[in-house]
């Protein structure tokens, strides 16, 4: 199902990676200049280290494993590698990450949403209904943003093993929910593709740094389409530094789990709200009596928050992240006093 042009592609073939495997200590080869060590050398094209570091952190064997710039990059990619513009379609749940469809329209891709229902879930009926001979990816963030729950596994499984094409499994949230990771499952499904990012649990928003799990065919595609040094040295020392301390992950996670509880407590006791939606994220969805108003209050507050009130079955609704003890009382504070 590769796009032909992405099948035959001759990839471009950098300075450092022909003499791969040899030992080597003079570096004559890329038009570097020799001073300003480290930063005068073009980083590792495959960034093998992070992904021992990665690897060992998520248990998936470095070559299931591809890093770029973001998980936009991993979003982007598949549309490239298997969808012909003008031609072929992807289905994706509705409400959802709004990248899934940015991505499908810069590609002209056909994009085709299915509503979830009103406990924000799905079934793989639903979805490969939708779904015809064009159709190459199918879309699932679970937990979903903006909603926050997890989709039923047995659905997403399903909708994997009854499809055709590449079922893309967004867990940017995934460390945050009580549900086991999909990456588990990749061995089983050579048509599954699972997101991970550092920007969410690990605290790395800035670096950019997203990943993709997947069988090493797909692997291999990416590699193939991406930018030669996609992720940059200073993005891969810092991953690595991060990797370093698995447990402060851990604790920072344990902290915003106590904090939302304690956020959609307060929440349900405002006036202003008139339900929270269950959430397995670090962030959750709140029906309000007037979302805009109260999104413009908080805004002459010096508060911010989502306002999803225009995105559909989000009517009123405000997407709240959890911050700290202090940032989360001044929310609280603020919409008492509304
Ligand atoms: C925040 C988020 C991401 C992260 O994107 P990056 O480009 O890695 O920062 C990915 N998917 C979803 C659903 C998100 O909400």
């Amino acid at each position: 199902m590769t796009r032909p042009n992405i099948w035959s592609l001759a990839p471009y073939s950098s300075a450092r990676n022909e003499y791969a495997g040899r030992e080597a200590r003079v570096f004559l080869d890329a038009n570097e200049n020799p001073y300003n060590t480290p930063y005068n050398r073009y980083p590792d094209p495959l960034q093998l280290e992070v992904k021992a570091a990665i690897s060992k952190a998520k248990g998936v064997p470095a070559e299931n494993i591809f890093l770029g710039n973001g998980s936009d990059e991993a979003i982007d990619l598949p549309y490239r590698c298997f969808c012909q513009p003008g031609q072929d379609n992807v289905v994706a749940i509705e409400p959802t990450y709004g990248m899934y469809k940015v991505c499908a329209d810069i590609n002209d891709i056909e994009y085709r949403p299915v509503l979830l229902d009103e406990n924000f879930q799905t079934t793989a009926d639903r979805l490969l209904a939708a779904c015809d001979e064009h159709t190459k990816l199918i879309w699932i963030c679970s937990p979903n943003n903006p909603t926050g729950n997890n989709i039923v596994r047995e659905e997403i499984v399903r909708t994997i093993e009854g499809f055709q094409g590449i079922v893309i499994v967004d867990e940017a949230y995934s460390d945050f929910s009580t549900e086991p990771t999909l990456r588990s499952e990749l061995l089983n499904y050579p048509n599954l593709i699972v997101l991970n990012t550092m920007s969410k649990a690990w605290g790395c928003a800035a670096i950019r740094l997203g990943m993709a799990f997947a069988s090493r065919q797909i692997i291999d595609l990416f590699n193939k389409v991406k930018y030669p040094y996609n992720v940059n040295l200073l993005t891969q020392k810092q991953a690595l530094e991060a990797l370093q301390d698995p447990f402060q992950v851990d604790k920072w996670v344990r902290m915003l789990k106590l904090e939302r509880d304690r956020m959609i407590e307060a929440f349900q006791l405002l006036p202003t709200c008139e339900k929270v939606y269950p959430t397995e994220a670090n962030f959750f969805l709140a029906k309000m009596t007037d979302a805009q108003l109260i999104y413009n209050y908080l805004v002459d507050n010096a508060i911010i928050v989502r306002n999803r009130t225009r995105v559909t079955l989000c009517h009123n609704c405000l997407r709240i992240t959890v911050g700290t003890k202090s940032e989360n009382n001044e929310l609280l504070a603020a919409l008492r006093q509304l």
